[in-house]
């Protein structure tokens, strides 16, 4: 079974939460807001629970900031 894993790079995000908005909306809904600041002053999102692999996020985020990636079997 193919898995998911979801990266964010924390120098790149600015912490709009697009990507958690999208995943909850149209996604698998795994995507919250994690306590970790960004640069700017917003909040990195982190994945919590099995993303299925959509790439909803990857495709909205406006600062390519997050990637999903197949992993294992
Ligand atoms: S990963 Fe992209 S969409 Fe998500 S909070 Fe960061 S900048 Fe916004
Ligand atoms: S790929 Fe889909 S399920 Fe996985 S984190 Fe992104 S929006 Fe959520």
């Amino acid at each position: 079974m193919v898995m998911y894993r979801v990266r964010v790079d924390p120098g790149l995000c600015k912490g709009c939460l697009l990507c958690v908005y999208i995943c909850n909306k149209r996604g698998g809904g795994v995507l919250r807001r994690s306590g970790v600041e960004t640069l700017l002053g917003g909040f990195l999102p982190e994945c919590r629970g099995e993303c299925i692999g959509c790439r909803w996020c990857e495709r909205l985020c406006p600062d390519f900031a997050i990637t999903v990636e197949e992993v294992g079997d």
